[in-house]
């Protein structure tokens, strides 16, 4: 296993004696980052695990966030920033303060995970530029990218036709704004089949992110002509990681 960079004993070390500080920090540089407000559970803890955590069967973890008893734990030696960007946007998100939404997530994990972390991406692109390196290089597990898959799905997407900004509108959770009307507005702009909440039922068994490339392909191709879909494709499934996952030449 590689090294961990010299920046992740300085994080840690700071952390361990200024949560709080560093959490702040945190918060402001995804206020930033993605240009909107966010509001933090008021009753937010955030725990250090002693021991690294095990969850049977998916092996060790870095992180969690429980919306239930609003707590973002993290796991001893195996999170650094970049977790706490993720755990911290799990925390700020329509996805764990919406009721109705949370069961959207327990059932469409997939989606919300890869929305997560191609957020949690966009949040080192723009704050820590050394972090997005390492979140794209994949030499030290703590600081690589998660759900993969499905990060690659939004950064195609933001590619060829869907703003970063209204991914963040569909994302952050602002007690003013009925997540619903987004919602319906989003997939209006977008020429975009629901794929979220109501699936056509021969489609309910497919997982949401499957069925978004789907959607979006018909959308593209309806739009744009089938030369917009294989150069959607081509990010999706061929590009190289720091072509697809490249925040700079998507569409903001
Ligand atoms: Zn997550």
């Amino acid at each position: 296993m590689w090294a961990p960079p010299r920046c992740f004993e300085e994080f840690r070390t700071r952390a361990a004696t200024d949560i709080d500080g560093v959490c702040r920090e945190v918060a402001e540089s995804i206020e930033q980052a993605l240009g909107t407000e966010i509001s933090l559970p008021e009753d937010l803890r955030i725990v250090l695990s002693p021991e690294p955590i095990y969850i049977p069967p998916r092996a060790l973890v870095r992180g969690g966030y429980d919306p239930v008893s609003r707590t973002i734990i993290l796991s001893n030696g195996l999170w650094c920033r970049k977790t706490l960007v993720h755990e911290m946007l799990h925390a700020v998100s329509y996805f764990t303060r919406v009721p109705q939404l949370l069961e959207v997530f327990r059932r469409e994990t997939d989606f919300v995970e890869g929305l997560t972390e191609f957020l949690t991406g966009y949040v080192l692109y723009s704050a820590y530029r050394e972090c997005y390196q390492r979140w794209l290089s994949r030499e030290y597990i703590v600081c690589s990218i998660s759900y993969e898959r499905f990060v690659r799905l939004f950064g195609a997407l933001a590619h060829v036709y869907v703003s970063i900004r209204d991914l963040v509108r569909l994302y952050i959770y602002d007690p003013g704004r009925d997540w619903f009307r987004e919602y319906e507005e989003f997939l209006r702009r977008y020429g975009l089949e629901d794929f979220l909440l109501n699936k056509p039922r021969e489609m309910r068994r497919v997982p949401s992110s499957m069925l978004l490339e789907d959607i979006a392909s018909k959308a593209l191709r309806q739009r744009f002509g089938e030369e917009r879909v294989s150069e959607f494709i081509e990010l999706l499934y061929e590009a190289p990681l720091d072509v697809v996952l490249d925040y700079s030449t998507m569409l903001r």
